[in-house]
């Protein structure tokens, strides 16, 4: 029997009337960008994050480049970014004509080191994007406090954080401007593109939408260079369904966490990824650290146990990246993540006994490549 890393089919069995019900409704009314559904969806994920206002877009990618234009971020800015996380979060910054600065992340916590952002701010430095890196939330008052003492704005990529907290805080309140992605494989998924751009701000939130829709302010009046950048309505329809579930679902990772932890903490040869008691942890994705990693995934896979690696590289070590002139050694704590991560199976669907399993073949996957 496979233990899947994730199973969406299974998580969409019980609510599949009603997605389709909902599919039913955005066909009769032909409104297929955005529309009621994706208002009505941009309402509901707000009030989730605790902020006033949420822009649906067409992929948490966009979100990030819709959020660093409405800040003004362009051609000679630089903008602060982890070396470990999605390429995304730094191609957003390259669509706007700015420059990626990359940051080692912290070890342990595994997200943007504060205690590095200093030394790397020059009179270019524009904003910071921390990455709440598996669902983790970021250093984000520590950060939050530099950025307000250097005049940087902070940009969240929470595109692996719904739901998350630092300090009894959600990922969104935290930063001028969050950047949420639907991706299907994410804690929210929509199925297809999309994600959204969060802010307490009154302001940006008008620019946001003026940037996803042509620039325009009022039809024909286009104001500013704009984009193609709106939620589909299928979309919202499906994510409407879906975000009345997500506590649930985010409570069932977190016990699924629970147990990863009860079963691999103490465990020599494994590492996990830290959590520090003033965060919500809501485990898009169960990181451990092995030596080994390729031999050790190819064990798990043989016994029927699908894992992931995020990521394989830090990005600055990316060919697309190498004009940086980056060398092995600038991050190393991003390098040793980068050898030794390994992401094992995590969604809501999962049981008790299946993670056993696979803290079980995890185990003795590492007895038997280390002997
Ligand atoms: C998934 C992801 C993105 C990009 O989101 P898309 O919806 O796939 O464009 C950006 N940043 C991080 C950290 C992600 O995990």
């Amino acid at each position: 029997m496979t233990i899947p890393f994730l199973n969406l089919t299974e998580l969409h069995a019980p609510l599949k009337q009603e997605m389709l019900k909902e599919l039913d409704e955005v066909l009769g009314q032909s409104s297929f960008i955005l529309g009621g559904k994706v208002q009505q969806f941009e309402e509901d994920f707000a009030a989730y994050c605790g902020v006033d206002h949420a822009i649906g877009v067409n992929s948490g990618t966009t979100a990030l480049h819709m959020a660093l234009l409405a800040l003004d971020v362009g051609p000679g800015d630089e903008v602060l970014v982890p070396a470990m996380t999605f390429v995304a979060t730094a191609e957003a910054v390259r669509y706007t004509g700015a420059t990626p600065i990359f940051i080692d992340i912290e070890p342990g916590r595994m997200t943007l080191d504060p205690a590095l952002i200093e030394k790397s701010i020059t009179s270019r430095t524009k904003a910071i994007i921390p990455v709440h890196l598996y669902g983790l939330m970021a250093d984000m008052p520590a950060i939050c406090a530099i950025a307000k003492k250097h005049g940087l704005k902070v940009i969240e990529d929470a595109a692996q954080a719904h739901g998350a907290e630092v300090d009894g805080r959600r990922a969104g309140q935290w930063g001028d401007i969050a950047c949420f992605s639907f991706y299907p494989g994410k804690n929210l998924g929509a199925c297809g593109e999309a994600g959204a751009v969060v802010t307490r701000s009154a302001d940006l939130d008008e620019q946001v939408r003026i940037l996803r829709d042509w620039g325009q302010e009022g039809r024909y009046n286009h104001v500013r260079q704009g984009f193609n950048a709106r939620m589909d309505g299928f979309q919202g329809a499906m994510l409407g369904v879906k975000l009345k579930h997500l506590e649930k679902w985010t409570e069932a990772r977190r016990a699924l966490g629970k147990i990863y932890w009860e079963k691999l903490a103490d465990v020599p040869g494994i590492v996990m990824q830290a959590v520090p008691d003033d965060c919500r942890h809501v485990y898009h994705v169960l990181a451990v650290l092995v030596n080994n990693r390729d031999a050790v995934q190819t064990a798990l896979s043989d016994s029927g146990v699908q894992s992931g690696i995020h990521y394989p590289y830090p990005v600055p070590h990316l060919k697309s990246f190498k004009s940086m002139g980056h060398v092995m050694g600038d991050f190393p704590v991003s390098e040793a993540v980068g050898k030794k991560e390994l992401s094992l199976p995590m969604c809501p669907t999962l049981s008790k006994e299946q993670i056993a399993t696979v803290c079980g073949t995890l185990k003795r996957s590492l007895e038997d490549i280390s002997s």
